[in-house]
């Protein structure tokens, strides 16, 4: 098992860091061969960094030898890390099967031989070795709920929690599964020195800050646009199916149409989920006899379309 940092150690049972061997599992050998057919070994010397938060497109890479660190660059670009992934383990999290920008950083430790896996043919991993999929799958997914958690790979919102742009923000942020602190400027009393810090007054609330750049009350579009959580739409491709909305019903739409093989492209202006994502428990649907918040469905909805292919592009009308 690779090695969690301090700073995320687990805060309850239902934390991601309490279930190391499902978030971060080690595979078998016969996994770890079968997946090597999919991919190509390559070397790494100690620091090379395998990929940087803010690309986009980055591959999925098996630890073979060595080990990689994840890392999480505070607003001020300082350093934590997020786990330590050594032999037959596998990096990344949701973004594998999108275009957005990635959150935190990856980079050797020692001299490291990993296989790397370019995206379609990590695609084709998931869908001809189902068994590692599921591993796969579940792992992404409860990472990106950890790093939600334990707001890694962050961005901070400060303005007054009362004020109609914080909130729309915030919801953006929160629907859109996008790690963030949240800091109330009215209520917290280090807003004013943290935001000093930056060259900030009230006038500029509210405010996204990042390690690469700030924010001043900026539209959702801009926000979307700003954070890598748009993808582009190519206007030079002709896509067989659009869906336009994300709701229940698009998503549904979109994850039957991307299984089928058509290439979908579904439209969302606000955030996947639709009315059903603000509900914080539904009771009544199918295959869920316990119940599901709305934004869990949502999320396995869309990460269910992206599976298959489907491309998502928030905050496009
Ligand atoms: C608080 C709450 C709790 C609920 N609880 C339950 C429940 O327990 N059980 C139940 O059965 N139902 C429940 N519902 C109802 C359920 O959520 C809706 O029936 C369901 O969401 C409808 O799905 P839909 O995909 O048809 O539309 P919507 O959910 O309305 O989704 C439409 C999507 O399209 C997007 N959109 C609209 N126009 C455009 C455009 N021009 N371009 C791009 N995107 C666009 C919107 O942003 C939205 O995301 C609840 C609703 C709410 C609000």
């Amino acid at each position: 098992m690779g090695n969690s940092a301090p700073g995320a150690q687990p805060v309850d049972s239902s934390d991601p860091y309490a279930r190391l061997e499902q978030t971060f599992p080690v595979l078998s050998e016969d996994m770890a061969g079968r997946i090597a057919r999919f991919g190509h070994r390559e070397t790494l010397a100690d620091g090379d960094h395998v990929f940087h938060r803010g690309e986009r497109g980055v591959d999925f890479f098996l630890v073979h030898t060595g080990e990689i660190e994840i890392i999480d660059h505070g607003d001020h670009g300082e350093e934590g890390i997020v786990h330590r992934h050594c032999a037959r383990q596998f990096t990344g999290e949701l973004d594998l099967f999108n275009d957005r920008k990635i959150l935190v950083s990856g980079r050797a430790v020692g001299p490291t031989e990993v296989i790397r896996v370019p995206r379609p043919d990590f695609r084709r991993l998931i869908v001809a070795e189902p068994d590692i999929g599921e591993i796969i799958m579940r792992a992404f997914i409860l990472r990106r709920v950890a790093l939600m958690q334990h707001q890694q790979g962050a961005v901070t919102l400060v303005g007054p929690a009362r004020s109609a742009d914080t909130v729309r923000i915030n919801a953006f942020l929160t629907r859109n599964g996008y790690p963030h602190r949240t800091i109330d400027s009215t209520a917290d009393p280090d807003a004013a020195a943290f935001l000093e810090g930056f060259g900030l007054s009230d006038a500029d609330l509210p405010v996204v800050i990042s390690e690469e750049q700030i924010l001043r009350n900026p539209s959702t579009h801009d926000l979307a646009d700003a954070l890598g959580v748009a993808v582009a739409i190519d206007q030079q491709r002709l896509h067989d199916l659009i869906v336009v909305g994300a709701g229940p019903a698009g998503l549904a739409a979109a994850v039957y149409a991307a299984s089928e093989g058509l290439d979908t492209l579904i439209v969302e202006s606000t955030a996947p989920g639709g009315q059903a994502g603000t509900s914080s428990k539904i009771e009544n649907y199918l295959g869920f006899p316990t119940g599901i918040s709305g934004q869990a469905l949502a999320g396995r909805a869309q990460v269910q379309a992206q599976k298959f292919g489907a491309r998502l592009a928030v905050s496009r009308a």
